[in-house]
């Protein structure tokens, strides 16, 4: 059984990655507006994590002003399909997206088994086929701020955090601090006493940026922001 994890090359991506110790960090390149900051960071990574490439299609025609794709994970999982057949989605708490829930991933699991593993009828049906196919979320339920401290918790470098992983969504070289991902990153680092690289000063963006955080990641902010 092969364990898959969705790389994105962010700073979520970059702890469970370490702590989950996959066999294949999977880099699906959508051609995406960060896809080159992300590729960047991840040709320098210089660590012990290898990043597999996939550059087999192109999604940027279908890249939104909130800078999603619809059907991204969907689209991800199927391609991870022919990596290994255990998928790892790297969400954390506070992100309410349909394509990251439990139904989604319990029915997502269902339709890749029926496709690949249980079609006894279906030429299609993969290699393996007593393996069973999962796709899992092992963080969904934990905060970027505690994922952070399991990250030095368990012994990883901070240095290598901050240099290795790319949360923004500008796509510039240094994060722009002013976007939601730059400002739970930097919540993230505040409250493990890490101080991040912005070009702005993702405090200023606190106003803005708290419309769009949910309450239930409120007490993580807000810890930050009294510091
Ligand atoms: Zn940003």
């Amino acid at each position: 059984m092969d364990k898959v994890l969705l790389y994105s090359g962010g700073m979520d991506s970059f702890c469970i990655s370490k702590l989950e110790k996959p066999d294949i960090n999977l880099y699906i390149n959508l051609r995406t507006k960060c896809a080159e900051q992300e590729l960047k960071r991840i040709h320098k990574l210089g660590t012990d994590i290898k990043v597999v490439i996939d550059n087999r299609i192109n999604l940027a025609d279908q890249e939104m002003a909130s800078y999603t794709v619809p059907l991204r994970n969907l689209i991800l999982i199927c391609i991870g399909a022919f990596y290994g057949n255990e998928i790892i989605i790297g969400s954390v708490k506070g992100e309410y997206n349909t394509d990251t829930d439990e139904n989604f991933r319990a029915k997502t699991q269902e339709l890749i088994q029926y496709l690949l593993i249980d079609g006894a009828k279906n030429p299609m049906a993969w290699k393996d086929k007593t393996a069973p196919f999962i796709v899992s979320a092992p963080f969904v339920n934990t905060t970027k701020t505690e994922l952070v401290q399991r990250y030095i918790e368990a012994g990883n470098s901070v240095e290598d955090l901050l240099k290795h992983s790319v949360s923004c969504v500008a796509g510039t070289e240094i994060e722009c601090g002013e976007c939601a991902s730059c400002f739970r990153k930097w919540a993230a680092l505040t409250n493990n006493d890490i101080q991040g690289t912005f070009m702005k000063d993702p405090k200023l963006s606190a106003e803005k940026n708290m419309k769009y955080i949910a309450d239930s990641i409120k007490p993580e902010i807000e810890r930050a922001l009294s510091k």
